[in-house]
């Protein structure tokens, strides 16, 4: 199959209301446009370079996502091109990205990233520091960006009861927050999470935004 007719056999089973974003990270532009042909508009990258090269030659309504883990010396290149940052990590990172953003002239939204898969790896705030760290007065701090939501990733295991609990977690710490300091808040509303293997489980248990790559574009080469 092409790559726009994955894309459409992926439409076709994703519920209304969830959101989906084509991971396009190293996979060339001809593909990013056989998928824009399709009429899909929102991209993912994951290298602050990539998306700034891809971003100069591809199509000014493309809505580029930025996805992978950031480096407070790429914000600027980041804060550029992109209209939401999956991938907020750290207070330091948030407060580079809301600079560069005021300075830039620029609103992007974030998502605050979460650390619940097993993985010692990965990057993002444990649901409790999370919520320890967004008060009142964090928010009342931001010159530019809006914080939208929450980012995850479940455990890179097959054992679907983990993964599930894992997504599971991630929409809890995501309803505490709402029902706390972003009470009044309504663009407080993403729930980031599942990618090509865990999508569907992700789904089920209350994501609104899917990160697929491999499914549409095929296998990566590194
Ligand atoms: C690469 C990546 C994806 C997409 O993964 P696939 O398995 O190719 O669908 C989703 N989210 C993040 C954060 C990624 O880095």
């Amino acid at each position: 199959m092409t790559v726009s007719q994955r894309l459409l056999e992926l439409r076709k089973s994703i519920p209304e209301g969830v959101e989906l974003v084509a991971v396009s990270k190293f996979h060339p532009s001809e593909a990013i446009m056989d998928a824009y042909g399709a009429g899909q508009r929102v991209f993912g990258e994951s290298r602050a370079l990539e998306l700034e090269a891809k971003a100069g030659e591809l199509p000014a309504d493309i809505d580029w996502h930025f996805i992978g883990h950031l480096q407070t010396n790429k914000v600027r290149k980041v804060v550029a091109h992109a209209s939401l940052i999956h991938s907020i990590d750290s207070e330091r990172l948030l407060r580079a990205v809301d600079d560069e953003a005021a300075k830039a002239g620029r609103e992007p939204g974030v998502l605050l990233q979460l650390h619940v898969a097993k993985e010692e790896t990965k990057f993002g705030f444990t649901p409790e520091e999370l919520l320890d760290f967004v008060t009142p007065e964090l928010l009342a701090s931001l010159k530019a960006v809006e914080i939208r939501g929450v980012m995850g990733m479940a455990s890179n295991v097959d054992d679907e009861d983990r993964i599930r609990s894992d997504f599971r977690e991630i929409r809890t710490a995501f309803d505490s927050l709402r029902a706390g300091v972003f009470a009044s808040s309504p663009s407080f509303s993403i729930v980031s999470m599942g990618m090509s293997h865990d999508w569907p489980i992700a789904v089920e248990e209350g994501g609104n935004m899917i990160r697929v790559g491999t499914s549409i574009f095929g296998e990566r080469e590194y």
